[in-house]
């Protein structure tokens, strides 16, 4: 039975900066950067995981991750996948590291590197990619592997338990659906803010091509010029001579209620915090003619009753603009209080900001209850390789339904990862399907020795030719 003998971590930053990738209202200058943490033990057999960060700061995380890390050395790997749900509290328990928490900031993005990445050591182990580890367990195992801690007053386990045992018999013809079809997604990569009109006019015109229908544009730094590239996008996406001979009106349900164009299209706006509640409100009826789904990110992430009065204020105005958050959400706390207080149409989970694969299942089970659909947040580096894993647990197991659902694709920084997602010709997520792939987010070995900071090559190379 192997045992962890200790971990390897690297802090790899990619110069997203100099092209404008990533770019939004509140974040210009990113380099995105992955504190990537390798469980090892005294076998084969390894565990990969990494929490995403923008740059400056990873060094920081990455220390965080060895201390939590060091928890688990020494420890019977069969040991810990025997209950994820009791291992994750165990992880979660150290007296003194509870203190720099609890369950927020550094320390839990920190945690969530190194549970992730002990789920991909249970994938590996097993064989299966994670997703399918996962929706393979009974509905005892997938209850019993969640983060349980504080959202009893929304779900109970009694409740999930009843609620993945309905959607147990549907399980098996689902994964054959998703694996034919794909999983919906949809396209941020063509809205940065620091694009071009040309820029955007082409990559929104080649996601066209590639079969999306679903698009987010950044705004917040300037009201006429979000409606100029707003309206832009909308003339773009609302043209049928611009789709492809391959295009199929989407299912009526799948864009019900989302404010699509004539072609189907949907587009969404995301302001990544930059507002006070009042002057969200207004600021996004201003845009009310580009017809969004959803405003992203309004406000605070942590402003839960905020969040409400927004939804509720563009509601009262008529906007039919609907209101999503969760990439800043904190911890599973955050997200029950967001579906009690009725303040969001669209979860948006992110992969490591909350503590791992059992953090998020618990989101899931609440979001599943309160009857919101799920569309995590992906983009930086690796997570959209993180996030068709969720997704698939979301569906096959947990919601079953994908139909509102979609999920953020951005195309970059996919070639540093060994078993990178893809996306198929209809716009939607491939199924990982290796068996060796895990959590899918182990890292190149040469990206590593590039990108490494400070000692990769790429940064010595910049500091010798004076540009760092
Ligand atoms: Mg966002």
């Amino acid at each position: 039975m192997p045992v962890i003998t200790g971990f390897d971590i690297h802090d790899v930053r990619f110069p997203t900066s100099l092209t404008g990738d990533g770019t939004d209202a509140m974040n210009t200058d990113c380099d995105y950067s992955s504190a990537y943490v390798t469980l090892l033990t005294d076998s084969a057999l390894v565990g990969h995981g990494m929490t995403f960060t923008i740059g400056r700061g990873n060094d920081i995380v990455c220390a965080a991750i060895g201390a939590v890390a060091q928890r688990l050395v020494g420890k019977e790997s069969e040991e810990l996948f025997k209950d994820m749900g009791k291992t994750w509290e165990y992880m979660m328990a150290d007296p003194q590291l509870r203190w720099i928490g609890p369950e927020k900031g550094v320390i839990h993005i920190a945690s969530g590197a190194v549970n992730n990445a002990l789920w991909d050591m249970y994938a590996r182990a097993r064989d299966k990619p994670l997703w399918k580890l996962v929706v393979d367990f009974t509905p005892e195992e997938l209850v019993s592997a969640a983060a349980w801690r504080y959202v009893s007053d929304a779900i109970t386990k009694e409740e999930a338990l009843a609620m993945l045992k309905a959607k147990e018999a549907g399980k098996k013809e689902r994964e054959a659906i998703v694996r034919e079809q794909g999983y919906p997604a949809y396209v941020t990569s063509a809205g940065w803010l620091g694009y071009t009109d040309e820029k955007v006019a082409r990559l929104v015109k080649e996601a066209l091509s590639q079969g999306f229908n679903h698009f987010k544009m950044k705004v917040g730094a300037d009201p006429a010029d979000d409606l100029r590239r707003g309206k832009l996008i909308r003339s773009l996406i609302d043209d049928p001579t611009l789709l492809p001979p391959s295009h199929a009106p989407p299912p009526p349900e799948s864009i019900a209620g989302k404010n699509a164009g004539p072609t189907g299209a949907v587009l969404m706006i995301d302001a990544n915090q930059v507002w006070d509640v009042s002057q969200a409100i207004d600021y996004v009826t201003g845009l009310k003619e580009i017809k969004p789904w959803f405003i992203e990110e309004p406000t605070a992430p942590d402003d839960i009753l905020g969040h409400a009065a927004i939804r509720k204020g563009l509601k009262e105005r008529g906007t039919g603009i609907g209101v999503a958050t969760g990439e800043h959400a904190h911890n599973r706390m955050v997200f029950k209080q967001l579906l009690q207080a009725d303040a969001i149409d669209v979860c948006q989970i992110d992969s490591c900001r909350l503590a791992g694969v059992s953090e998020v299942l618990s989101v899931l089970f609440m979001a599943a209850k309160y009857g919101v659909p799920v569309c995590p947040h992906a983009g930086g580096v690796g997570l959209c390789e993180y996030v068709i894993h969720l997704s698939l647990i979301d569906y096959v197991a947990v919601s079953g339904s994908m139909d509102r659902n979609v999920l953020e694709f951005v195309d970059h920084l996919h070639e540093h990862f060994v078993t990178p997602c893809s996306i198929n010709t209809r716009g939607r997520y491939n199924v990982p399907d290796s068996p060796g792939e895990g959590y899918s987010i182990e890292i190149k070995t040469t990206s590593i020795a590039e990108y490494e900071w400070p000692g990769g090559s790429y940064w010595v190379g910049r500091r010798t030719e004076g540009k760092e």
